[in-house]
């Protein structure tokens, strides 16, 4: 980051403190100074949209069967070498093609859907990281819910405080990535450090996953992606699950096999078999553990 002078300004929706001089977009690509206002720039540029069942945000025990129509734009605030969305994740405004779809567009789009197929309940945010741009989630999210729709959150949880507590009222569902856990050491932050985190995001997804867990009109379910090397240990898992369910024993926990993406592309996929022997450490604290992608 250059060095702060007075005509910088601090972005602060997520741990990396963006210093942004006239013009300078954040590390999300998704951010930009504007005359000297942080604004989501990509705010309704949208690179992706499908209907997806809601069990592949993967959210199990939110309304199973239904569907949920899916937005995604540009821009992320880690950089996993793992991503199985970096063409859109990893890229700015120039990068992939958009179009524009204001929030009462993709509202009315989605309740069109719901007249068609009472299947269709309402809107994920997905895709890319969608807190980056969180004004777009949340201006959608409160049409969504003068429409009578629910809005789904799948998100890194790399955010500010205030981020997630003006969303949380708005969100019907979230699936939260929890991408490392220290287990009696700094494991867990040392992963977020090595995914381009900075020093605060460790706690910043702390902080989202117990505000989410707390807030009482919010399913929470969360997900560990288990990569050979960094989060396939009995004692990360046995650490992740027991804090999960000191917040709430009903959390849902996904533990998702990794596969070869992007820089990670030459790297074996997780043994099936690692997978649920790692569900079975969990299963000492929660009930509800899935294994994913096995
Ligand atoms: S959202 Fe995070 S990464 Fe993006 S500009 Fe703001 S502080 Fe930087």
């Amino acid at each position: 980051m250059p060095r702060h002078t007075t005509a910088h300004v601090t972005c602060r929706t997520c741990s990396h403190h963006c210093q942004l001089a006239a013009g300078q977009r954040g590390r999300c690509r998704a951010r930009r100074n504007i005359a000297g206002k942080v604004v989501a720039e990509q705010y309704g540029r949208i690179t992706s949209l499908a209907l997806d069942p809601v069990e592949k945000k993967p959210l199990a025990r939110f309304m199973p069967g239904s569907l949920v129509l899916s937005v995604g734009s540009y821009g992320c605030n880690l950089a996993c070498p793992f991503c199985q969305n970096h063409e859109i994740a990893q890229a700015g405004a120039r990068d992939v093609p958009w179009r524009e779809i204001v929030p009462d567009e993709l509202v009315r789009m989605a309740d069109e859907l719901h007249r068609e197929d009472p299947r269709v309940a309402g809107i994920a945010y997905t895709y890319n990281e969608p807190l980056v741009g969180w004004e777009y989630v949340r201006d959608c999210a409160e049409l969504a819910h003068e429409a009578g729709l629910v809005n789904v959150l799948v998100s890194n949880g790399v955010a500010e405080e205030h981020v997630i507590r003006t969303l949380a009222p708005l969100i019907d569902a979230a699936n939260i990535d929890l991408k490392g856990f220290d287990a009696g050491d700094t494991s867990g932050a040392n992963i977020y450090r090595d995914l381009g985190a900075g020093p605060h995001s460790y706690a910043a997804v702390q902080r989202a996953i117990e505000l989410l867990a707390a807030c009482p009109t919010c399913h929470l379910e969360v997900t560990t992606l288990i990569v050979p090397g960094m989060t396939d240990h009995d004692d990360t898992i046995d650490a992740a699950a027991r804090w999960l369910a000191a917040l709430d024993p009903a959390i849902t926990y996904h533990l998702t096999r990794f596969f070869p993406r992007w820089r990670m592309a030459t790297h074996d996929a997780t043994p099936v078999q690692q997978v649920y022997h790692l569900a079975d450490v969990a299963r000492r604290h929660l009930a509800h553990v899935r294994c994913g992608n096995c």
